[in-house]
C-alpha cells in the first residue's frame, strides 16, 4: 500500500521568515533549506514571506498588502495541492517503512544538503560519537550555530549533542521517538537543551539526522520584523 506522507513536525514560522528575509546564519539556513526541499506546506509559507517582504520593499500601500498577504497564501497554497510527494513511504516484507521515489531513487540527502556533506550518506567519512552513533560536522564557527549530521543505530539513544539553547533535528532517514513523539523523513523537532529529553532511534534501521544548536544569533532582522505581521505570525 502505498503511503503519501508530507512532514507533520515543521521549524517554526519566524524561522521560514527569517530564512525568507535572508536572516539566517549558515547552520540555520542548511536546516530550513534542507526541510524546504522535502516539505512543501513550508515552501509555500516561504513564498508567501518572500512575495509579502517583496511588496514591503516596493512600497505597496499597508491596505492593500493585507490583501495581498491572504492572496498570496491561497494562491501558494494551491500550488502545494498540486504539488506530487517526493518519494512515498511503503511497508517491505518484513514490515519495516522503506521510502520508494516516485519517479528515480531518492537521495537520502537532498539538494543542498548533499553538496554540503559532499555525497550522499553512503560516501561519506562518518566519525564516531560516543559508544554507538556516528557524526559529520559540516558547519562549526566559533560562538555561532553549528550544523552536523548524526547517523543513530536503531533501537539506541540519539547523543547528546548540544550543550545550551536552542536544538533543531531534521530527521533524514530512519525514525526517531521523543516524549511519546515520533519523528520521520522531513521531520524537524524544535527542542530546548535545557529541557531533559532523551530521544531514541527506532529499531530497523538507522536514524540519520541533520542536528543545529546554538541559538540563531540574527534569528529576527529587521526584514523578519516587518514581514512577520503580514503573514499572521
Ligand atoms: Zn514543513
Amino acid at each position: 500500500m502505498a503511503l503519501h506522507t508530507h512532514p507533520t513536525h515543521h521549524p517554526d514560522d519566524d524561522l521560514l521568515v527569517a530564512y525568507a528575509s535572508g536572516d539566517l546564519d549558515e547552520a540555520w539556513s542548511l536546516l530550513v533549506a534542507t526541510h524546504l526541499a522535502v516539505c512543501p506546506i513550508c515552501r509555500s509559507r516561504v513564498e508567501a514571506a518572500e512575495t509579502v517582504g517583496g511588496a514591503l520593499l516596493e512600497n505597496i500601500p499597508t491596505d492593500d498588502l493585507a490583501d495581498l498577504s491572504d492572496d498570496a497564501l491561497e494562491r501558494a497554497l494551491e500550488r502545494v495541492a498540486a504539488t506530487p510527494p517526493d518519494f512515498v513511504g511503503e511497508r517491505d516484507g518484513s514490515g519495516s517503512l522503506i521510502c520508494k521515489s516516485t519517479s528515480t531513487v531518492t537521495p537520502v540527502l537532498p539538494q543542498p544538503l548533499r553538496d554540503y556533506a559532499g555525497g550522499d550518506v553512503g560516501e561519506l567519512e562518518w566519525r564516531r560519537l560516543g559508544s554507538s552513533a556516528f557524526h559529520i560536522p559540516l558547519v562549526s564557527g566559533r560562538g555561532a550555530p553549528a550544523a552536523r549530521l548524526l547517523k543513530i543505530p536503531g533501537g539506541t539513544a540519539v547523543p547528546e549533542h548540544g550543550h545550551n539553547g536552542l536544538e533543531l533535528t531534521l530527521v533524514l532517514a530512519g525514525s526517531f521517538v521523543d516524549d511519546g513523539e515520533r519523528f520521520a523523513r522531513g521531520d524537524v523537532e524544535t527542542a530546548d537543551t535545557d529541557l531533559e529529553h532523551q530521544p531514541y532511534a527506532e529499531a530497523g534501521s538507522d536514524c540519520i539526522c541533520l542536528a543545529v544548536t546554538d541559538a540563531p544569533l540574527r534569528f529576527r532582522g529587521p526584514m523578519a520584523r516587518l514581514v512577520q505581521p503580514f503573514i499572521g505570525i
